[in-house]
């Protein structure tokens, strides 16, 4: 609990302050007890949540806006978390996303239930020094363990990256659509896939995701190229170009006003048409270097004038203005387009490929699609699904697995899932532990305890008993089935590859490494000094103010 007590020296029995008054600060085991209850709070908060039986939260801020989630790391960022320590535990699952992208439950329950057992240990008079030091071992020790269980896969293996996908999918809440979704987000990681000094690569940043709600998740669909959220700018263009030859314009197709202040004085109507003619004429000749280059696609970061829209409607050409930086960078990856920032530079060898743009209306909202481009390296996925929330639960399964697929091509090994991992290191831990003697082995022997909370939790989330399905699988991997985890939907134990429970191995190494280091870090507090808050009480009525004033 905090004592309030400003922090005080003692100088010839003279007490001296050293700190600001009104800082707060706590000590000693207050301060691990507290840390330690806050940081629990969080992974409580998400528990339930784990695995294709977790249950959903629901999300309302204060302007009431609404999340309906099953992810972690969406949870925890949508809770304005406000505890240190607790928000130590939201940075976990914040580098798991970054890292992985899945796995977020995962990582914050165990580095919740590692702070539990660190809690009991502290109660034995075990010192946190003594607690990190076994944590740290063990944790080098799981990841060895971890690596020696886990299986190669390759970019070829589309069967068991589709696995990957589902597993990585069914977490979140719409089951049903997950083969074609898992088959669409396979496809997507194995076009960006490169190879960079016989190693793969995957930036996921190339596969793009843009979401639409109306229709349903099955309506999903991946396109070799780009989807931008624009319309044809003009009626008199074509809505559907084959063949497309793409310019990329980082500029504007507009005259521009006069930089300096100068006053432009036209007396009579001749000069006045011969002021718009020169303007008309400006406009066509960069409409002109357009078709010169062959495009008869213009995609433009910036503006286009109404006359350049014309000139072009009337070659032809299909064009969209105002596209975003973004997507610029992204279709010249996709149509090997590049882009220009003056037409007078535009060249044909400068021009993108697709073998099809066209303008299409989804659920009432124009949207333009560069599709079947040759080898794109950057791809879109249209999400879709019935209503806002459910798009949005759809949009981050589809990132989850997206990183999962990736993770898995680009590390190049699998693991079995279904809590059968967490069992397996926590059981050859346990062995470990042998090894070390006292206190240390304590700790070692708790860092084991602490991984099955994964198959505690999907047993418990699926409505099954607990202490039943936890000696039943303990059983089985003493017995060498190292790869049995939980049957959640039949209640059994059964070997997880069987069931098709595929999962990166990043995915559980990362979980463990930034949680065994979330935990370190939390015990090794002991001293909590907080700076006096600056006045955040209710605001008091302006009329009492100005009357104070
Ligand atoms: P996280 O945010 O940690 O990814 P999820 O809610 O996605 O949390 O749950 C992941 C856990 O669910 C993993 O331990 C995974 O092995 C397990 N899991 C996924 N699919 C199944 C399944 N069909 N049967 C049993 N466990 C599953
Ligand atoms: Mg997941």
């Amino acid at each position: 609990m905090p004592n309030g007590k400003a922090m005080v020296g003692q100088l010839g029995g003279q007490p001296i302050l050293i700190l600001p008054e009104g800082t707060l600060r706590t000590v000693g085991r207050d301060a691990q007890r507290n840390n330690i209850a806050a940081a629990r709070a969080v992974a409580d908060a998400v528990r339930t949540t784990l695995g294709p039986k977790g249950m959903d939260k629901m999300l309302v801020d204060s302007i009431g806006d609404i999340v309906i989630t099953n992810d972690g790391v969406t949870i925890l960022e949508e809770m304005e978390i406000e505890h240190p320590s607790a928000k130590m535990m939201v940075e976990v699952a914040k580098t798991q996303n970054e890292e992985v992208g899945d796995g977020t439950t995962t990582s914050v329950i165990i580095a919740g239930e590692l702070l539990k057992k660190a809690e009991e240990l502290l109660e034995q008079e075990i010192h946190p020094t003594v607690i990190t030091k076994g944590f740290r071992i063990a944790k080098d020790e799981a990841l060895k363990i971890l690596d020696e269980i886990s299986k190669p896969v390759s970019l070829e293996d589309t069967e068991t990256l589709n696995k990957i996908a589902i597993t990585a999918m069914s977490g979140k809440s719409m089951e049903k659509a997950s083969p074609k979704l898992a088959d669409l987000v396979v496809q997507a990681v194995k076009m960006v896939a490169k190879k960079e000094d016989g190693k793969i690569v995957v930036d996921t940043d190339n596969i793009k995701r843009e979401k639409r709600h109306g229709g349903s998740s099955e309506d999903t669909e991946l396109i070799k190229g780009i989807v931008i959220d624009k319309e044809v700018v003009h009626p008199g263009m074509p809505k559907t170009v084959r063949n497309a030859k793409i310019a990329l314009i980082d500029a504007a197709l507009e005259v521009k006003e006069t930089e300096t202040n100068a006053e432009i004085r036209i007396t009579s109507p001749e000069q006045m048409q011969a002021f718009i003619e020169q303007e008309q004429k400006m406009l066509k000749d960069m409409v002109e270097k357009i078709v010169a280059s062959g495009a008869n696609v213009v995609l433009c970061q910036k503006g286009i004038d109404d006359i350049a829209q014309h000139y072009l409607a009337k070659k032809g050409i299909l064009a969209c203005r105002r596209v975003k930086k973004s997507d610029m960078e992204a279709l010249a990856k996709a149509t090997g387009a590049r882009i220009v920032t003056t037409l007078d530079d535009l060249t044909p060898e400068d021009l993108g490929f697709a073998k099809l743009v066209e303008e299409k209306k989804i659920a009432g909202e124009a949207m333009t699609f560069i599709r079947e481009c040759k080898d794109p390296k950057a791809v879109t996925i249209l999400v879709r699904g019935s209503t806002e929330h459910v798009v949005d639960e759809v949009d981050r399964s589809v990132e989850d697995a997206v990183g999962a697929v990736a993770s898995a091509v680009e590390i190049g090994k699998i693991i079995y899932g279904a809590g059968a991992p967490e069992e397996e290191v926590s059981r050859r831990l346990r062995k470990f532990a042998e090894k070390f003697s006292g206190r240390e082995q304590l700790a070692i022997l708790s860092f084991a305890d602490a991984l099955e909370v994964v198959p505690r939790s999907l047993a418990e989330n699926a409505g099954l008993d607990p202490i039943d399905i936890l000696v039943e699988l303990r059983a089985a991997h003493e017995q060498g089935k190292k790869y049995h985890g939980i049957d959640i939907f039949n209640g059994k134990v059964v070997d997880a590859n069987e069931m098709g429970v595929i999962e990166p191995l990043k995915v559980k190494t990362q979980a463990i490494k930034s949680a065994a280091e979330a935990a370190e870090m939390i015990l090794r507090i002991d001293d909590v000094i907080s700076a006096s808050k600056l006045e955040r009480g209710p605001p008091s009525p302006p009329a009492a103010e100005e009357a104070e004033a």
